[in-house]
């Protein structure tokens, strides 16, 4: 019955020449999206609208799901195209949509009608009362509420006519592209695919930097993180994933400094060579999964100690959540049954029993120069060594 679908955005501070990037950035993103169905179809921008129409056969249920994934979409609804053919056959065309869209046909509603063809014999209220009428007409148990209708039916008179009613939730947010490019430090946790979702919903591109720890973290480990890009980038479009070879430096950490400080100076290493990379690739900024007191490594006293090495800003979207909250978001955006399979990632091998809670920046520091005899070299291959793998949908 659906052959098109009128997209709406939420266009809050997006003026004038912002606007029209806004427009055409979520227009890219929403044939990108397209691209993943089957079926033919037509992008359209009009008058801060976008439409699609189907130009074949194409399934409902797919096309859907994969606009879902557009950010900026604030709702995706399904239209009934018809040719215009004069008032009497839009009457029976809106009750024809009602009659198929709605078995059970006792609820409120309010017709609100638009028209573009200024020359239209009608104006909008006229239509409105007109098509009101014939709906009652149709179908005695409906009832007219003009101020909070369970069912609010949109008809649009331009070259054709539109008829929608349904109004499915997209993501919201900006469309990726708007807001510039951010390194995600991506895991194979539950809390950084989250992490690289939430800044991507505000319009920002994501590149993505694992830590690999061969052979302490197996080929699995790291196809599980590629998977969860692939995933991420349902949203994000397509993610650069620099897999960065961790083992030598991890094992120099595990071999010179106390063991309770492992992850704080690990997570401090993660940290320099992610922005390095992110420097190299113009990123604005890192993003992680933490979120305060998770963890030992996440106390304030460690994010701040954390953080001292990093010179870019460093967005930690999870920062107020509790896990509970997270695994909510990483259901709904579909990561997570992929984030819990049990594979290690390198954290979790060469973790201590009794991690610092409270570590001291200057005792971190005193300890992290028992590396100094050929870190920076290791850090610099690390860096070099890098592998790229492009994931996407
Ligand atoms: P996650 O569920 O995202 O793995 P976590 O609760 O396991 O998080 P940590 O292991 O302390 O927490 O990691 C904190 C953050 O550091 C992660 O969210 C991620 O951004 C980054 N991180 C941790 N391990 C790696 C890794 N091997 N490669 C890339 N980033 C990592
Ligand atoms: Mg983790």
């Amino acid at each position: 019955m659906f052959k098109a679908f009128l997209i709406k955005f939420a266009e809050i501070g997006v003026k004038g020449k912002n606007r029209d990037l806004f427009e055409a950035a979520l227009a890219q993103q929403i044939k990108y999206a397209l691209r993943r169905c089957e079926g033919q179809f037509a992008v359209r921008r009009n008058r801060g609208r976008i439409y699609i129409e189907a130009l074949s056969a194409f399934d409902f249920e797919e096309t859907v799901e994969n606009l879902k994934t557009v950010c900026g979409i604030s709702s995706i609804c399904p239209m009934v195209q018809a040719k215009d053919e004069g008032v009497e056959k839009l009457c029976q065309d809106v009750v024809d949509y009602v009659a198929a869209q709605y078995p059970e046909k006792r609820f409120t509603f309010k017709v609100d009608a638009r028209r573009a063809q200024k020359n239209y014999p009608l104006n909008s209220m006229e239509i409105n009362a007109l098509l009101g009428e014939k709906l009652l007409d149709a179908f005695p148990q409906l009832r007219v509420d003009v101020h909070k209708p369970e069912v609010m039916i949109h008809v649009e008179v331009r070259e054709k006519i539109y008829i929608y009613s349904i109004e499915i939730p997209g993501p919201g947010g900006m469309p990726v592209g708007t807001n510039g490019k951010a390194m995600l430090l991506l895991s194979g946790g539950i809390d950084s695919p989250v992490a690289g979702y939430m800044v991507a919903k505000r319009g920002v591109k994501i590149d993505a930097v694992y830590f690999h720890a061969p052979p302490y973290t197996s080929e699995r480990a790291k196809q599980k993180v590629v998977d969860l890009a692939r995933l991420v980038a349902r949203y994000s479009g397509p993610i650069y994933l620099h897999v960065v070879n961790f083992t030598e430096i991890q094992l120099a950490i595990y071999e010179k400094c106390p063991h309770d400080e492992l992850t704080i100076i690990m997570r401090r290493y993660m940290m320099r060579i992610a922005e390095q990379i992110a420097k190299k690739t113009e990123c604005l900024g890192l993003v992680t999964g933490e979120s305060i007191g998770q963890v030992a490594s996440q106390t304030m006293q460690s994010l701040a100690v954390t953080n001292e090495v990093c010179t870019m800003p460093v967005y930690r979207p999870c920062i107020g959540l509790d896990k509970q909250e997270i695994v909510e978001l990483a259901e709904k955006i579909g990561t997570y049954e992929t984030s819990i399979l049990p594979f290690e990632d390198c954290c979790t091998i060469f973790v201590a029993k009794h991690p610092v809670t409270k570590p001291n920046l200057g005792v971190i520091k005193r300890h992290e120069e028992n590396l100094k005899d050929g870190i920076e070299e290791m850090v610099r291959q690390a860096v070099e060594t890098a592998e790229l793998i492009v994931a996407e949908v």
